[in-house]
């Protein structure tokens, strides 16, 4: 595992909904000095497609996200085994698993975790992450 220079290693939950797939491994390619020495729990559409990007990442792959996934990332949530969680939603369209989605970004609000659901609020979490990580 690779520690950071603050000593720590940065750990964040990513995931992104079918319609925001694309923007996901954009926005981890724009922020890779934040992310190459991460260590990354994604569901596992979401993994499968960073790790294809971008090999050398440090990607857990967890369940899809309808088959448990992000209950997966609940349970890491609870165990306080994470520093951010960063969810792309699509607010436009109904998903199976909605509940599942609910009970994972409550689970960021219960445990206080920096989470976001879009990309501006992930700016402002990597941003700080710089600060605390790199
Ligand atoms: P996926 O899951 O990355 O396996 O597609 C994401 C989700 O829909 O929760």
């Amino acid at each position: 595992m690779s520690i950071s220079s603050s000593g720590r290693t940065y750990r964040v939950a990513l995931v992104a909904h079918d319609a925001q797939k694309q923007r996901m491994v954009e926005w981890v390619g724009e922020n890779r000095d934040v992310f190459d020495d991460a260590k990354i729990f994604s569901t596992g559409t979401t993994g499968g497609l960073l790790l294809k990007s971008y090999p050398d990442l440090k990607v857990t792959p967890l369940k899809s996200g309808p088959l448990g996934g992000d209950q997966q990332i609940g349970a890491l949530i609870c165990e306080e085994k994470l520093d951010a969680l960063i969810f792309f939603t699509d607010p436009l369209s109904p998903l199976p698993h909605d509940v599942d989605v609910k009970a994972l970004t409550r689970l960021a609000t219960v445990y206080d975790l920096p989470s976001a659901c879009s990309p501006s609020t992930a700016n402002l979490i990597v941003h700080g992450m710089r600060d605390t990580f790199l």
